[in-house]
């Protein structure tokens, strides 16, 4: 079993291990750490595939990490077929689609909405506090209306076939979160440009027919999304609350900042909501980047995917999980 002074031992032993490392092949960098290619990004499940592809063209015409990781959740926010973000995402159990979002970029800025109706683009509301407020978070009400001051129009978000899912669900009113629903879930996407800064986003209309006033990880800057430029980046997806009571994303980049790579990171921190945390009918998937670029995912349940795209390649990728 990993505990935490085990893990301690082998993070120490990992720094110490590279620190050795960095010594003894000084002088002759092809020895160092693999370095995958820049730009790069990678986002959750399969509507990865195309925010990825929107993402792209922002990092291959030299656009920021930051710009990048915006403009390719938008894809996903805008899309009224993804049932799980923005414009006709389910709702909570009496009707309200509610959305969370959350941003951060190489300077380690933050913004994030939380609990905010009617604005289709959550993700660039979030953009707008970190960059034209004091603050880091702004929920409800005073999200909207700072939305509103910002030029963004209200808009109906409830489609109509995420009504019918709704009405249907209200027959029996059981609120019983499915494992990887529809194969795709929060998006969360992070992105590294040509200077090797690293950005992410995280946006969710959260677990359908939720409580009403319910807020998951995804906007919770160190739950859902944690940037650190100098080691790494995490998302996640799944049970909002397992990431909650573990600060799931922070824990991952903390992970790689003493040593781990960012595969074991994201086992690591599935591993502590293993072994702390009622697990087996919940999914979480944890999807992290390193500074130079290598990327880990694991999950607790088999059924959680990423998209990758490097060198103008996209592909979804099988994430490896605790239950095989
Ligand atoms: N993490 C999101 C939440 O709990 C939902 C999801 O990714 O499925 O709100």
């Amino acid at each position: 079993m990993n505990t935490r002074r085990t893990f301690l031992k082998n993070g120490v032993a990992v720094t110490a291990g590279l620190a050795m490392s960095t010594m003894s092949c000084s002088g002759n960098r092809k020895e160092q750490k693999k370095r995958s290619k820049k730009p790069k990004v990678i986002s959750t499940w399969n509507h990865g595939i195309p925010a990825n592809e929107a993402a792209w063209e922002i990092l291959s015409n030299q656009g920021t990490a930051l710009d990048a990781a915006e403009k390719g959740v938008m894809v996903v926010e805008a899309d009224p077929k993804s049932t799980s973000v923005g414009y006709g995402g389910l709702p909570d159990r009496d009707g309200n689609v509610t959305l969370d979002a959350c941003i951060m970029d190489h300077l380690g800025n933050a913004g994030s909405v939380s609990f905010l109706q009617s604005i289709k683009h959550p993700i660039s509301v979030a953009r707008k506090v970190m960059e034209e407020t004091p603050h880091v978070m702004l929920v409800g009400d005073g999200a909207l209306e700072f939305a509103l001051s910002q030029g963004f129009q209200k808009e109906e978000l409830l489609t109509e076939e995420s009504k019918k899912q709704w009405e249907k669900w209200k027959v029996e009113s059981e609120y019983m979160p499915a494992i990887n629903s529809e194969n795709h879930d929060t998006i969360g996407m992070i992105c590294q440009d040509q200077d090797g800064n690293l950005s992410g986003s995280c946006t969710t209309s959260g677990a359908a027919y939720k409580m009403y006033g319910r807020v998951g990880d995804s906007p919770i800057i160190g739950a859902g999304l944690y940037v650190d430029n100098d080691h790494g980046a995490a998302v996640a997806t799944g049970m909002g609350e397992l990431m909650l009571k573990t600060l799931g994303s922070f824990l991952v980049v903390e992970l790689i900042r003493q040593g781990a790579s960012a595969q074991e990171a994201c086992e690591a921190a599935i591993q502590r909501i293993v072994d702390k945390l009622d697990y087996k009918s919940f999914q979480v998937g944890y999807l992290a980047m390193d500074k130079a670029g290598n990327t880990g995912a694991y999950a607790i349940h088999p059924g959680f995917n990423y998209a990758e795209m490097i060198d103008g390649n996209n592909q979804l990728i099988d994430s490896r999980s605790f239950i095989k």
